[in-house]
């Protein structure tokens, strides 16, 4: 099935208008119109090759809303015409031990990423939802509340879900004091999650201008991370501190914010270490930890979660034509809060 789709030929050069073919429809697939495609930092990383691994040409796009065109002859969960999402993955072997306890990010046998991941459908590699429409196998496909806007929720099944995890894992509840590094598109989300959940929020950002929004969005407070007197003020005092700051950055100084027996959860991924300083955990039982997306169920969960809450992300719609811009404003920290691709724009795009 050709289809049509934004890709990048190399790490240098700007992504732009490219076809290929999506497998045919399985008796356990779903195939999906993508209507909408969240711009993750981790798309960026990946089609510069930040992280060192990716093959050309890259599709990116893992968060994706759509609407249901054809269903195998075995899918009974979805019909044509039903709205649905696919996050970061697509498959797993969902025998070993992590897809049994629902964690398929963590797959034994090597999770299968919505783009860049071997595909055993096509014996090349899996295109992702800056594309026209995609298939994908019925266990990960996900339900849409009907109450949200279905371009906001789009990020939620990457930045939605990467942060509602280590929330929720390290159960996070109402009155504790919760930190949120960086206010991107993980971290905006990261916000409003926590806010319902009940905690005290602060926000933690090097961009001034982004205080007033902050406020809006839901934190109790926000601190300027490169005003030394803002930042002494909450030495010891977070149960929970969530770092989605995509670049190199101290860690240290947000270790020692955490009180006895806190943990921070370090969700962004820089290209290149962090430095830590064991003394910062040693002192106080402190701990520090990584998260990965969330697995399939706690997705699910995720979404009906922020069905009752009420909960998307704040977006800029963007034509697919501009995502070569919208990149280069990611790398300055200027996004409010994520792009998001309206996919009506690819067909003007061809025409
Ligand atoms: P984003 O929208 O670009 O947000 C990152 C934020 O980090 C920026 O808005 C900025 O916030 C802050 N920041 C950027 N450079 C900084 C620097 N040099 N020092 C301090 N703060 C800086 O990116 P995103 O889409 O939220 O993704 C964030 C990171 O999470 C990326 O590395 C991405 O690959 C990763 N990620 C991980 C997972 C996972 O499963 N673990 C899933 C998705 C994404 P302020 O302007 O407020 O300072
Ligand atoms: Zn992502
Ligand atoms: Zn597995």
């Amino acid at each position: 099935m050709k289809t049509n789709a934004y890709a990048a030929q190399n790490a240098t050069t700007p992504l732009a208008p490219f076809s290929f073919e999506r497998r045919k429809l399985g008796k356990h697939d779903v195939q999906i119109e993508i209507l909408y495609c969240g711009v993750c930092h981790s798309d960026l990383h990946t089609v510069r090759s930040e992280w060192g691994s990716t093959t050309y040409p890259c599709v990116p796009g893992h968060e994706i809303v759509g609407r249901v065109l054809k269903v195998g002859k075995d899918v009974n969960k979805f019909k044509e015409g039903d709205t649905v999402g696919v996050g970061c993955m697509v498959d797993s072997c969902r025998t070993c031990a992590n897809c049994k306890d629902n964690l398929e990010q963590f797959c034994e046998k090597g999770t299968i990423f919505t783009y860049n991941s071997p595909d055993k459908h096509t014996g090349g590699i899996t295109y992702g939802g800056y594309s026209e429409s995609i298939v994908v196998d019925k266990e990960f496909v996900l339900k849409i509340p009907k109450n949200l806007d279905l371009a906001a929720t789009a990020p939620l099944l990457c930045a939605g879900i990467t942060t509602y995890s280590p929330l929720r894992y390290h159960n996070v509840t109402k009155g504790q004091k919760v930190g949120v590094v960086g206010l991107g598109g993980l971290g905006h989300v990261g916000v409003k999650l926590a806010k319902a959940l009940g905690a005290h929020v602060v926000v933690f950002t090097t961009s001034p201008s982004k205080v007033e929004d902050a406020l809006r969005l839901g934190a109790d407070e926000v601190v300027n991370s490169k005003n030394e007197d803002e930042m002494q003020k909450h030495l010891n005092s977070f149960h929970f501190i969530l770092d989605t700051v995509s670049a190199q950055h101290d860690i240290n100084t947000y270790l020692l914010m955490l009180r006895r027996d806190g943990n921070l959860t370090q969700v962004g991924v820089p290209p290149d270490p962090l430095l830590l300083s064991v003394g910062s955990l040693i002192f106080g039982r402190r701990s520090m930890s990584g998260s990965l997306i969330g697995g399939i169920k706690e997705t699910q969960e995720m979404l009906d979660f922020c069905g009752k809450h009420n909960v998307t992300a704040d977006i800029e719609l963007i034509p697919i034509q501009n995502i070569n811009e919208a990149y280069d404003r990611l790398v300055k920290s200027d996004v409010k809060y994520r792009f998001v691709i309206d996919m009506a724009s690819l067909k003007q795009a061809l025409s």
